[in-house]
């Protein structure tokens, strides 16, 4: 299946885990991709090269950081410059800190909300105009589980992505009637680098070892008992950037395992 083919797509935080998974998904369906993201920089060149070798597509690499306004607008308009296009938006970057409120750090509260939620209104501000103008356009953005409900000690990401299906709302009903459509793809828990960390981070904040995290906090949210897989979120993300999925629009996607349903 090659339905994105010539298509250009923009993924934030796509050096890692599930962004570098939904880049990888997309140009496996055709579409030129731009990653973006930290991390070592002969790692993102592998990563690069890997996914421009697998799919025949071409891969570019910005390195924009998402606490920067101007360097998001730059990343959005080289997009479009280097492809002539922007048809896929991909708002993915994203970190976590785990704290009681009581002593949850002000950095931490500054940059979560910087990259999880501020950082995906500079990047749809950019794109927006650009897909008005072509008619046809994919936001899609990375919220959570915790957009939908809260878990303890997380009130910088809770209050995030709680944030960002607000955004999504707001601008699915302005851009409805120019072909483009803004969604928000909730998942569950994920076996990315951002949980193996918070396993760590969860274990210190309740006083418990990492095996009772795993199995009594973490997959105890998931009725499925199991992680939700990168390949069950990319088939969400392809359909919501293919043409099937012209009217869905300001919708938030549980991938959860029944998480939210509880
Ligand atoms: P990850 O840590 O594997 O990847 C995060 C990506 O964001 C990396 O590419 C990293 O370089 C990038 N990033 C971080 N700070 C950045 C900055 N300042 N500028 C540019 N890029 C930056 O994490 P992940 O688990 O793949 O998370 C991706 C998204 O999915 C996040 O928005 C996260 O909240 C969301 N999510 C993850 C899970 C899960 O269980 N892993 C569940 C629900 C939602």
């Amino acid at each position: 299946m090659r339905s994105l083919k010539g298509h250009a797509a923009v993924v934030t935080g796509s050096t890692s885990g599930i962004g570098l998974a939904l880049a990888d998904a997309l140009a496996g369906a055709g579409a030129n991709v731009v990653l973006n993201g930290l991390g070592d920089l002969t790692a993102i060149e592998a990563a690069r090269a890997g996914i421009e070798a697998r799919h025949g597509v071409q891969a570019l690499y910005h390195g924009a950081d998402m606490r920067n306004p101007a360097e998001i607008a730059d990343l959005i308009a080289s997009a479009h410059q280097a492809f002539g296009r922007l048809d896929i938006l991909v708002n993915n970057a994203g970190v976590q800190h785990v704290s009681p409120i009581e002593d949850f750090p002000i950095d931490q509260w500054d940059k979560i909300i910087a990259i999880n939620l501020t950082s995906a209104f500079h990047a749809i501000r950019a794109a927006v105009p650009l897909m008005k103008a072509q008619g046809r356009g994919r936001i899609i953005t990375i919220a959570s589980a915790h957009a939908l409900v809260a878990s303890p000690f997380k009130a910088a990401y809770v209050a995030a992505k709680h944030g960002v299906l607000g955004l999504t709302k707001s601008v699915a009903l302005e851009v409805a009637t120019f072909g483009v459509t803004c969604n928000a793809i909730c998942p569950g828990y994920v076996k990315t680098p951002l949980v193996e960390g918070q396993i760590a981070d969860q274990a210190k904040a309740r006083g418990m070892t990492e095996d009772q995290v795993m199995r009594d906090v973490i997959l105890a949210a998931q009725p499925t008992k199991r992680f939700v897989e990168y390949n069950e979120l990319a088939g969400l993300a392809l359909y919501l950037a293919s043409d099937a999925g012209a009217s869905v629009n300001g919708a938030a996607l549980p991938i959860d395992g029944g998480w939210t349903a509880a």
